[in-house]
């Protein structure tokens, strides 16, 4: 399924009794099937656009569409998925991962196979039956996308993901969502505040500039191996992709 922003601007109530706008006419579509990242400065309304897609919040003007249809509350075409992983400590990784099939009411039996299913797809097998708490964080995120994909949601919101996570665990986490998320050929919007994984993980990398967010560059990365962000990492061009990068976001004039 394809996504679209439409001219969309979101502004928010300040508890002063102000108005804070928060990303100002953004369009771009994320054709289905296609991977693309936002980048940009902290606050500038990343995680706003996917709340929006999410149906969480309404735009203030412009819309969002999800298959041309515009987005009006939370809908099961999307998934979700977070920094903190929100697994529940108290059910195991199975029944995490069972967790949104049950609120869709999805039969017991089918329920379990499913999440089985997710579980080996996203390398947890032997683990179904551990909690939490006894996982490390990157098996947590991988239990998390686990249970995003088991509702099998056409469209993925990634919010950086991997942000919390050590710099080895990260590496090889990205080289497997890549996989798993184009192996279930899932249009995908990842939200990163870390450019090298923008260029390793997208077809293409949206720049966003300060508060209000609006639209400064559009990236297509032509590169191979969108599923394995570990080959990526050592072609050449990728520098070239992060100079560009550096280059919209004006980190050089900020080091200056
Ligand atoms: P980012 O994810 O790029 O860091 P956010 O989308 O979280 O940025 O936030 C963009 C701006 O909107 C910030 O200034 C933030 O404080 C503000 N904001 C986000 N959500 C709300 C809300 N529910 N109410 C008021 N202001 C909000
Ligand atoms: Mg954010």
């Amino acid at each position: 399924m394809a996504l679209e922003f439409r001219s969309v601007t979101k502004e928010f109530h300040t508890r002063t009794g102000g108005q804070l706008t928060a990303v100002r006419d953004i369009s771009f579509k994320v054709d289905e099937g296609e991977f693309v990242s936002v980048v940009g400065p902290s606050g500038c309304g990343k995680s706003t656009l996917l709340s929006m897609t999410a149906g969480l919040y309404q735009p203030t003007r412009g819309e969002v569409l999800v298959s041309n249809e515009p987005v009006n509350g939370p809908n099961t075409h999307v998934g979700f998925m977070l920094q903190k992983d929100l697994l529940l400590p108290w059910r195991s990784i199975v029944q995490n991962i069972e967790f949104g099939l049950e609120s869709r009411g999805v039969g017991r039996a089918e329920r379990r196979q499913r999440a089985m299913t997710e579980l080996r797809h996203c390398h947890l097998d032997g683990f179904e039956g551990h909690f939490p708490y006894q996982l490390s964080g990157g098996m947590r995120q991988r239990a998390a996308l686990a249970r995003t994909l088991a509702i099998d949601p056409e469209i993925i919101l990634l919010d950086e993901p991997f942000s919390a996570l050590d710099a080895q665990t990260k590496l090889v986490l990205q080289n497997s969502f890549a996989q798993t998320i184009a192996e279930s050929n899932k249009t995908t919007l990842l939200i990163t505040h870390d450019l090298a994984e923008a260029v390793l993980m997208s077809d293409r990398i949206i720049v966003l500039s300060e508060r209000p967010g609006t639209i400064v560059a559009e990236i297509a990365v032509d590169l191979a191996h969108r599923d394995q962000p570990l080959k990526r990492r050592l072609m050449p061009e990728v520098s070239d992709y992060a100079a560009q990068l550096f280059k919209h976001l004006k980190l050089e004039e900020k080091a200056a």
